[in-house]
């Protein structure tokens, strides 16, 4: 309690002395509530003026015995007594006021005719030493300075910690919602934040993110069915409100909306007075994308922070849940994507089976044929039937390519490896494929490298793997010309590539037995490098379409190729030719001991 006499002694210095230690509670950002007792016009009329300026809230009220009623229901800071309003007895009106006045200061107005002993009696009564101390102006004001000070102290520590405890559970939501992708559980996750940060008495969330709509109720209290009942209707309002005049992104009325109830403490109650509390509203949305909305009731009022930190963590989860939208889109698009893959290899097995037995009965037939043995052949049948040949020599190719592939991709595709040297899967494709680029008119150059290290591989693969390169080759380079098949060691940092390469070789390290055929042909388009890896991939010309293919040679070859642990691309220029390269590394590959 401070208690403070002021003598007014000159007409209004009170005036002036009042409004400057009372600036200083309002410098000091002070919520200042005060009542005067008075039933003096003109003090009231002075004091009225000067609150208004001030904007302190204050009553004024004309006599003691009300200010005892105040005093019971109300807590003030400052309490201005006009000693001039007709008291009784100064004892019982002090017997009252006393125990309201332990953090409230006390201003009398005293007038010169008040007397002394009124003044010492006054006094007595309120402090228990029989002190009579006197105040003036400077005191006083360093006084409520110190005062105001210390409390402004204590509000900014307390509203530190405040803040620091609602930033901590921010911080802890945030963390936790990066932790799953499950839409449910991050809306279980937005509720649990929000009850650590702002400590709500009841909390609705309608949310659009499981199967069908659900109502989650997390309350303090238990709830009756009517009152349930009654929440459902609003949050529906609440929901359609935010849509006023547009299309809902989600169908919701009553019936349809399951519950999902939490009580905390099922021994007590809440009633309808409930609506009655204090709440927020707001509506989980990003963008497009629309989860449902939520709202928050509590006794007591929510503050401007809380309202920004439960705005905060509202559209915190909005992403997450549009991450997590975007991720279950990937998911079910992968999965359709995943059967789609496997139905088609299914698809293509059988097809290739079916189509191999009658084609082999047919290519048997046409050697038969052409050996004579079926009687002596014209010019005419020889050359219908040579062709027929030739063509189902082609259909088979492609026949054993969609089997290969469909090998590769069930992972069922069988490699026999063992220690070989590439110059021998060299010399097998100089002979088999001789008559193809004699045919041609090309010339075949071989640089096979000398004292090549052995490599772990399966001969007959890369037997397959290089003649699709060098059959490509001839297929693509005109009468005349060049093709070299080239056998060395490079270490990885001596390959070059097309910068589209890049992704591809990432990774490889080591030395490798690199094999190289290039040709002086075409050549491919810099844009369709990476893509003539692909499955089915032709590049459109005339050329391509005319010497026909499957299209799978080049897809089929990086398979066997990555099987080895080795890496292959090309690099080539319009006009000009293409390189294609293989590299199968020395040391020892981890994936061809497990394959093996
Ligand atoms: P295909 O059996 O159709 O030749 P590949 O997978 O072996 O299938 O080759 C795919 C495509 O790559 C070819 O159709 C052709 O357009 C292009 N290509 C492959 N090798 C060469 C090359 N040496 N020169 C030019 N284009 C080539």
């Amino acid at each position: 309690m401070e208690l403070y006499f002021i003598f007014p002694e000159k007409p209004f210095t009170f005036r002036n002395l009042f409004a400057k230690s009372f600036l200083i509670c309002y410098y000091n950002c002070i919520m200042v509530k005060g009542i005067l007792v008075s039933d003096r016009e003109n003090i009231v009329k002075v004091c009225q003026n000067i609150f208004d300026k001030l904007r302190y809230e204050t009553e004024v009220i004309t006599d003691e015995i009300l200010l005892a009623e105040r005093l019971d229901v109300n807590h003030y800071d400052f309490i201005i007594f006009d000693t001039l309003t007709p008291v009784m007895d100064f004892e019982s009106v002090v017997k009252k006021i006393k125990p309201a006045l332990d953090f409230t200061s006390l201003l009398l107005i005293v007038e010169k005719d008040f007397s002394n002993r009124n003044l010492t009696k006054f006094a007595n009564a309120l402090v228990d030493e029989t002190a009579s101390e006197e105040f003036f102006v400077d005191t006083l004001l360093m006084s409520l300075r110190t005062r105001s000070a210390l409390e402004k102290l204590v509000n900014t520590n307390k509203d530190l910690a405040d803040n620091n405890y609602r930033l901590n559970a921010l911080y802890t939501t945030s963390s936790r919602f990066a932790e799953t992708l499950d839409k449910e559980k991050l809306i279980d996750c937005m509720i649990e934040g929000v009850d650590k940060a702002l400590s709500y008495s009841l909390m609705m969330t309608l949310s659009f993110c499981g199967a069908e709509p659900v109502l989650i109720i997390n309350s303090l209290y238990e709830l009756s069915e009517e009152l349930v009942s009654l929440l459902k209707e609003r949050i529906i309002m609440q929901y359609k409100s935010l849509f006023e005049g547009k299309e809902l992104p989600y169908e919701v009325d009553e019936t349809n909306l399951k519950i999902r109830k939490t009580v905390k403490y099922s021994a007590t109650r809440f009633n309808f007075s409930l609506f009655e509390f204090d709440n927020m509203f707001v509506g989980l949305e990003s963008g497009e994308n629309f989860f449902g909305c939520a709202e928050i009731f509590k006794e007591t009022p929510f503050s401007t922070e809380n309202a920004t930190c439960f705005q905060t963590l509202a559209r915190q989860v909005t992403f997450p849940l549009k991450n997590a939208t975007l991720y279950q889109e990937i998911k079910t698009k992968n999965q359709k994507l995943a059967r789609l893959e496997r139905l088609k290899s299914e698809f293509i097995s059988i097809v290739s089976h079916e189509l191999r037995t009658p084609l082999t009965s047919i290519k048997n037939s046409l050697d038969i044929m052409l050996s004579g043995r079926c009687g002596e052949l014209t010019n005419a049948y020889n050359k219908f039937l040579t062709m027929a040949k030739r063509n189902s020599q082609r259909l088979s190719g492609i026949i054993n390519d969609l089997l290969d592939i469909s090998k590769i991709e069930a992972g069922k595709m069988d490699y026999h490896f063992e220690e070989i040297g590439i110059n021998t899967v060299v010399e097998y494709i100089k002979s088999t494929l001789s008559p193809l680029i004699k045919e041609k008119e090309i010339n075949l150059i071989i640089e096979e490298g000398e004292n090549l290290p052995k490599i772990h591989a399966d001969a007959q693969r890369l037997e397959q793997v290089l003649t699709n390169l060098v059959s490509n080759a001839v297929k693509f380079t005109p009468e005349g010309k060049n093709i070299t098949i080239r056998t060395e060691v490079l270490s990885s940092k001596e390959f070059t590539y097309p910068q589209s390469f890049a992704p591809v070789m990432e990774g490889v390290e080591g030395d490798y037995v690199v094999t190289s055929v290039i040709d002086e042909g075409i050549g491919i388009a810099g844009e369709n490098l990476l893509h003539i890896f692909d499955k089915f991939a032709q590049i459109e010309n005339s050329l391509s379409r005319n010497v026909g293919g499957s299209g799978l040679g080049l897809p089929i070859a990086r398979q066997l190729i990555e099987a080895h642990g080795g890496v292959i691309w090309c690099d080539s220029e319009l006009e000009k030719g293409s390189t294609f390269r293989f590299a199968i590394p020395i040391a020892k590959h981890p994936a061809q001991t497990a394959l093996v």
